[in-house]
C-alpha cells in the first residue's frame, strides 16, 4: 500500500522547514484534481481545452505522483493536527472514461481509502449501465456530470445528442444509487435555463447542482462577449435561489443547489466562498503540468521535475495565492474583503491578467469602486459574517468543482 510505504518515507526524509512554511486554510479536504487525459468525445464550445489532445497519464507516473500527494497531505496533517484532513482526488479529463486504464486506476485508488476519497467529473455520455456498475464498485464520493441547459441549449453547446446521452448516464448511475451532482457553466446565452436544469436534477434524483461562471480560456476564449456583466451575474444568482426554492417546494429537499462559489453568498444562502487554488486545491493536467486550478492555468511545475510537494510549497505563484493578504485591487472598501478576497481569481486573471483584482462580475466593486452604497452592504446571509469568518484565519469549507 502506498500509505504505509509513504509513512516511513515521510518521517525519514521530510524537511522540517516545511512546517514553517506550510499553510492550509483549515480545510478538512485537500483536493487534487487530475486530468487523466485531454482526449474527449465532445467538442464543447466553451471548453478550457483549446483542442482535444492525445496526452494520457501513464499508470506508473500516476501512482508515483499519488505518492507525492500522500506525502503532501500527510505533512499538512502533521502540521495541522486540529484538522481532520482527507484528500479528495477528482478524476477528470478531457473525458476521464477515455483513459485506457481508468478502471484500473480507480480500483487501485480504492486501496488508499485510509486517506483518499475519489470523485469523478465526466460529461456523462459514455456511462452505460455496465460502466455505471464498475463505477459503483469504486464507491466514489460523487460523480459530477456537466449539464449546461435544457436539451436544445445543452446540445447547442456540447453537440447533438449529448444531453440525451448524459441523461441516460445519470439514470444508469442513479439506478445504482451512485451520488450524482450536476455542474452548470453559466454564460449569457444559458443562464435562464438554470431553472429547467434544476427541475431535471430533482426529477432524476441528482443530489446537488452547482453553477459557476464561464472562464474565457481555451475554446471558451472565443466567448468573452458571452461573459455575464455584474448585474447579469447578480440576476443569475437570484434566479438560482428562486430555482432552488421552486424545486424544494415541488420535489422536496433531496436535490439541493450549492451556493458555495464566488459571490453567490450575497444572493444565495451559502457561506462565503474564497478561492481555494493553491491553498487546498492543486490540479495536474494530462501532460503532467501542475496548475493551481484548471480555471487558473498558470504552469507551476510538473510532476516530472519538482512534483506536487515542491510546487505546493515553493512555487512563487502558488505561494502568492496562499499568502495574499488583500485587499484585492478594487475591493479596498468592501466589507466582505476578508471573506471573499476578490471573488473568482480565475476570472480576474483571464480578463485582467491579475488574480488579485476584484472579480469582474462583482456588482459591488463594479458600482462602487472604493465606495459602497447601503444597498450593497446588506448581507444575504443571516449571521454577521465578519464575526464568524475573520479575515486572516478563516476556516471555510472548500468548494466542489
Ligand atoms: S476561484 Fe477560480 S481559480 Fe479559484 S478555486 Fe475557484 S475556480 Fe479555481
Ligand atoms: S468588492 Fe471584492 S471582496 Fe467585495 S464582494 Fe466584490 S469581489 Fe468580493
Amino acid at each position: 500500500m502506498i500509505g504505509s510505504w509513504l509513512s516511513s518515507l515521510f518521517y525519514s526524509t521530510f524537511p522540517q522547514t516545511f512546517a514553517k512554511t506550510a499553510s492550509l486554510s483549515c480545510s478538512s479536504r485537500f483536493v487534487l484534481q487530475w486530468h487523466l487525459t485531454d482526449a474527449c468525445n465532445l467538442r464543447c464550445r466553451h471548453c478550457y481545452e483549446s483542442d482535444a489532445g492525445k496526452n494520457v497519464i501513464a499508470r506508473d507516473r500516476f501512482f508515483a505522483s499519488l505518492r507525492q500527494c500522500h506525502q503532501l497531505v500527510s505533512n499538512l496533517q502533521r502540521n495541522h493536527p486540529e484538522v481532520s484532513l482527507r484528500c479528495e482526488l477528482r478524476l477528470t479529463g478531457g473525458e476521464p472514461l477515455l483513459h485506457p486504464d481508468f478502471f484500473d486506476l480507480l480500483e487501485c485508488c480504492g486501496n488508499e481509502s485510509s486517506w483518499l476519497d475519489i470523485s469523478i467529473l465526466t460529461n456523462g455520455t459514455l456511462v452505460t449501465p455496465a460502466i455505471a456498475r464498475r463505477i459503483a464498485v469504486a464507491k466514489p464520493l460523487y460523480v459530477q456530470v456537466s449539464i449546461d441547459g435544457a436539451e436544445a441549449m445543452h446540445d447547442g453547446i456540447r453537440g447533438k445528442g449529448s444531453f440525451a446521452a448524459a441523461a441516460n448516464g445519470i439514470s444508469s448511475m442513479r439506478a445504482l444509487d451512485i451520488p450524482v451532482s450536476l455542474a452548470f457553466t453559466a454564460h449569457r446565452a444559458n443562464t435562464s435555463d438554470i431553472s429547467t436544469v434544476a427541475e431535471f436534477a430533482a426529477k432524476v434524483g441528482v443530489r446537488r447542482i452547482w453553477a459557476d461562471r464561464m472562464i474565457p480560456a481555451g475554446r471558451g476564449s472565443a466567448f468573452e462577449n458571452e461573459l455575464l456583466s455584474p448585474e447579469e451575474t447578480r440576476s443569475f444568482f437570484q434566479l438560482m435561489r428562486h430555482s432552488c426554492d421552486e424545486i424544494h417546494t415541488r420535489y422536496g429537499r433531496n436535490t439541493d443547489m450549492s451556493f458555495h462559489r464566488a459571490l453567490q453568498f450575497h444572493e444565495g444562502r451559502g457561506k462565503p466562498y474564497r478561492c481555494s487554488a493553491g491553498r487546498s486545491l492543486l490540479t495536474v493536467l494530462a501532460d503532467g503540468t501542475i496548475v493551481p486550478c484548471r480555471r487558473l492555468p498558470v504552469p507551476c511545475g510538473s510532476i516530472e521535475d519538482n512534483g506536487l510537494f515542491n510546487a505546493f510549497h515553493d512555487n512563487p505563484f502558488i505561494r502568492s495565492l496562499r499568502e495574499f493578504r488583500g485587499p484585492a485591487r478594487g475591493c479596498e472598501e468592501c466589507l466582505y474583503q476578508g471573506l471573499c478576497e476578490g471573488g473568482l481569481r480565475c476570472l480576474s486573471y483571464a480578463i485582467h491578467g491579475d488574480p488579485f483584482r476584484a472579480d469582474p462580475g462583482c456588482w459591488i466593486a463594479h458600482h462602487s469602486p472604493g465606495k459602497q452604497s447601503e444597498a450593497h452592504i446588506i448581507p444575504a446571509i443571516t449571521v454577521p459574517p465578519m464575526r464568524y469568518y475573520p479575515a486572516k484565519s478563516s476556516c471555510l469549507p472548500t468548494d466542489r468543482h
